[in-house]
């Protein structure tokens, strides 16, 4: 994709905008664990504001980005430093309808940059057709997680752009209830 001709930076503009909200700022006795305890897990997507959709405030939970909301070792990374240091005993997935990642090949996307560059990356892109599913994944990924320890309230969505609303994923129970000698 290419960068529109007419683009410009817009880090001095959101300085401005900064400088503004800091006149009226009142967070500053927040405290730094999540007041609900809870982590969200989402996409990058522009058109989701996670903290305005779910009715959330400041101080409320942590959110964890990426390109598809998906359960990468980064996310893991996050979710572990989130419940053992700063008490997080909920995690929330959001995935979303129309998702970047679903108009993607994970193969020509890779041949594509090897090819440019001469490298293959050595990341996955994790690709996916049907966002259900991916929630459904992501889900179950979580569960085989050893490191986490509060699993029992995981629960997982799909963000109707059409409608804003969010549609609930049902677990694999293939995936749930593991004893400890089926996580590696
Ligand atoms: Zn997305």
């Amino acid at each position: 994709m290419t960068v529109p001709s007419d683009f410009s930076p817009n880090a001095d503009e959101l300085l401005g905008n900064n400088r503004e909200y800091a006149r009226h700022y009142r967070d500053q006795d927040l405290e730094l664990r999540p007041k609900r305890h809870l982590a969200i897990v989402a996409c990058m997507d522009s058109r989701m504001d996670i903290f305005q959709m779910l009715g959330l405030a400041h101080g409320d939970a942590h959110v964890i980005r990426n390109a598809g909301g998906v359960v990468t070792d980064d996310v893991v990374r996050s979710l572990v430093l989130s419940q053992r240091l700063l008490g997080t005993r909920e995690i929330i997935l959001i995935h979303h309808t129309d998702c970047g990642l679903q108009k993607v090949s994970e193969d020509a996307f890779k041949a594509e940059l090897e090819a440019e560059y001469g490298i293959k990356p050595r990341w996955s892109l994790e690709c996916f057709s049907d966002p259900y599913s991916d929630v459904r994944q992501s889900m179950s990924r979580l569960q085989r997680v050893p490191y986490l320890t509060a699993k029992q309230n995981i629960r997982g969505f799909v963000y109707e752009l059409a409608d804003g609303l969010l549609h609930e994923v049902e677990p694999d129970p293939r995936h749930l209830n593991l004893s400890p000698s089926d996580l590696g």
